[in-house]
């Protein structure tokens, strides 16, 4: 109590006397440093001296000792009032809701305060436990539980409700950690060090996962989102590199998409432990991650259709067929939603000067039907310089690259490379030979063959459609992205999942590593800084790369000797010969220094490779607002919302369901429950 309360109370003490005991009385009960949930109210007035009895409760029942006392640490009565309360629902569900983490350190410690150990002499008293017991688990989950967006809950403060070895305090986890002992020296040097739960995750358990993998991992990963699904699921991405946040001046980007269609569901499962692998075995000292983790920056969408994954897991692995969940919720199959710019190209391939790469997207595009989860990929595509990607499918066990669209209208399989074919070729070498079974001539074939070619084949020559991402990354971008078939079925069931990750593991890393391939630079002008969209081209590969942000570029290329140019809008071009030899470890440092010189007048056919600033994009952008995927703020909120009170206003229909977005997901187990709302689960 502030002073003012102080002599309000002194003042009526005066006036009238007994009636103060009876405002003012319960505060005897309350914590030293004072109780912010209110709780410290509700104690009657009793003059009974406290007894040790049985504790009772059956979420505490494997506690090291069975009699308590009450009132309890946080000043609640009786049995029946610790069990309706809050923080006891919360002891009961932690485990479902950390995901078996933490568990059950959480809820001994939780438990000890809710029933303390009952101490008999020399009178009846309660023991604290111990802080030191305390703070090591409060270290050891404090990311389980950021992971989930829930605050540290009150009643396991460590300094408020826990005391010191030299005042007596109780262990409540020292037998816990005996039996861990015992555990750990019986596992063989063999076994997995990364543990992984190898289960189907629905949408909730894939946000918590990744949120929680990056709030473990916090210095080397985040999540963020790219944008939302049709029915408003988040599309929620995770990065790994050594200082997440930000591109970093010749550091690779790379992405790993699954769960374009919503009923292949491998790689999406595959992601997500992947996602989980690179945090334990980087913070465990795996040499070979943290070499690609701190010199890569890996992002990860484990699921590009989560509308898709619901209704196809609705229907299960034993039911789900061909095409139930393969489109988003608008009936739109996301791989043919695309700009086909794969036409564009064919149609103006004979013309001299016209290039296969960084075409602009048409304006007709804007006028047909754009899911929200293709615009998402687009934007997110558009505003990240990504060297290499993979778009992981199932129905089939083969790597197909690009040109997915057939040169020939009427072939529907039709070889139709890029200029690239010889990079693509080895980058889906690199995954079908490190798969276990994908390159292998034996292998059952779940309807087409690929022996002859290794399980790797051109994707118009498997067969053709428009509108692919595949295609997309080629000719708008400077990405390389191969699509990853991983397997005949495309709901595999659950105990198929940890073989499946034993299978793509290798490869998974192989063609991460593989991005460090080929030679990376910067383009300068004489004064040291680096030019932005300048292209870098390669002698006989129609296709150039444009430089980012800081003048870097990369460019996956094969060995042998190759004459490199980099030229720019107002800077002379430069040549340079270099010779790759057929194993690198890391990327060819190649660097140009361009000088200035005065602008060119164009030619006539210079619109046909206007560069993408001219794009239509930004004109048809409905909302224009690029994200910069930037670095942000620790703790700032992306995407920052009013609250609404109910019924205040908002569009119709709508009001309520973002209000239901405010809470957390967790935040109906306690409000249906009927407890009183446990508001200090809330973070901020
Ligand atoms: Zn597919």
């Amino acid at each position: 109590m502030d002073t003012t309360e102080y002599k309000t109370c002194l003042t009526v003490f005066t006036l009238f006397g007994v009636l103060l005991i009876c405002w003012c009385a319960p505060q005897r009960f309350c914590e030293p440093g004072g109780d912010n949930s209110g709780r410290c109210n509700n104690g009657p007035d009793e003059e009974k001296p406290a007894v040790c009895s049985e504790i009772n409760l059956g979420y505490c029942n494997d506690l090291d000792y069975s009699r308590t006392i009450f009132p309890n640490i946080l000043g609640q009565q009786s049995r029946h009032e610790v069990e309706s309360g809050p923080e006891y629902l919360l002891l009961s569900v932690i485990h479902g809701l950390l995901n078996g983490e933490c568990s059950p350190d959480i809820r001994l410690l939780g438990c000890s305060v809710l029933a303390p150990r009952c101490q008999e002499l020399p009178s009846p008293a309660p023991v604290k436990s111990c802080r030191s017991a305390c703070e090591a688990v409060r270290k050891g989950c404090g990311h389980a539980f950021e992971g989930i967006d829930m605050a540290w809950p009150y009643f396991l403060d460590c300094d408020r409700f826990f005391a010191g070895e030299q005042e007596g305090c109780h262990d409540p986890l020292a037998p816990l950690r005996a039996r861990q002992e015992v555990v750990f020296s019986n596992l063989s040097p063999d076994e997995p060090s990364t543990i992984i739960q190898f289960t189907y995750h629905s949408n909730a358990q894939m946000y918590s996962v990744l949120k929680r993998t990056a709030a473990k991992c916090s210095h080397i990963s985040r999540t963020y989102s790219i944008g939302r699904s049709t029915e408003g699921k988040d599309l929620l991405a995770i990065e790994f590199t050594d200082n997440p946040g930000g591109h970093e001046l010749l550091e690779p980007e790379i992405k790993l998409v699954g769960n374009m269609h919503g009923n292949e569901v491998l790689g999406r499962q595959l992601l997500l432990y992947l996602a989980q692998y690179l945090c334990s075995e980087y913070l465990l000292g795996n040499q070979r991650i943290q070499t690609l983790v701190n010199t890569t920056r890996i992002h990860i969408l484990a699921s590009m259709n989560p509308d898709g994954y619901e209704l196809a897991a609705a229907e299960g692995h034993e039911l789900n067929g061909w095409t139930v969940g393969r489109t988003n919720a608008q009936n739109l199959d996301l791989n043919r939603n695309f700009p086909d710019l794969t036409s564009i190209l064919y149609r103006n391939r004979r013309i001299k000067r016209f290039r296969t790469d960084h075409i602009p997207i048409p304006d007709s595009y804007w006028f047909g039907k754009i899911a929200s989860e293709t615009y998402a990929v687009m934007k997110w595509i558009r505003s990240v310089p990504f060297v290499q990607s993979a778009s992981l499918h199932g129905g089939e066990l083969v790597i197909s690259y690009p040109f997915d669209f057939s040169r020939h209208l009427h072939e529907e399989r039709m070889f139709s490379p890029t200029p690239d074919e010889q990079a693509f070729k080895q980058l889906a070498r690199t995954y079908a030979d490190s798969h276990a079974s994908m390159a292998d001539n034996n292998t059952e074939r779940c309807g087409a063959s690929f022996i002859r070619s290794g399980g790797i084949i051109n994707g118009a020559l498997w067969y053709s459609f428009p509108g692919g991402m595949s295609d997309f990354n080629y000719l708008h971008t400077n990405c390389l992205e191969i699509t990853v078939e991983l397997g005949c079925d495309k709901f595999p069931s659950e105990e198929e999942l940890y073989p499946e990750w034993l299978r793509n593991k290798e490869a998974l890393l192989s063609f991460m590593e593989s991005v460090h391939r080929g030679i990376k630079g910067v383009v300068k002008d004489e004064e040291g800084y680096g030019i932005k969209g300048a292209s870098v081209s390669v002698r006989g590969i129609r296709k150039d790369v444009t430089t980012a942000e800081e003048g870097d570029y990369w460019r996956l290329m094969n060995s042998g000797t190759h004459i490199i140019s980099a030229s720019a809008k107002g800077y002379s071009k430069v040549s340079k010969r270099i010779y790759l030899p057929a194993h690198m470890e890391k990327a060819w440092r190649v660097n140009f220094v361009l000088k200035k010189v005065p602008v060119q007048p164009v030619g006539p056919d210079y619109h046909l490779f206007l560069r993408s600033s001219l794009d239509t994009y930004d004109r048809f952008d409905p909302y224009n607002h690029f994200q910069s995927y930037g670095r942000s703020e620790p703790g700032e909120p992306r995407e920052p919302r009013e609250p609404r009170e109910p019924g205040m206003g908002g569009e119709p229909g709508m009001g309520g369901e973002w209000q239901e977005k405010e809470k957390p997901w967790w935040w109906n187990y306690f409000t249906q429950a009927g407890v009183s709302a446990p508001t200090w689960l809330l973070r901020n």
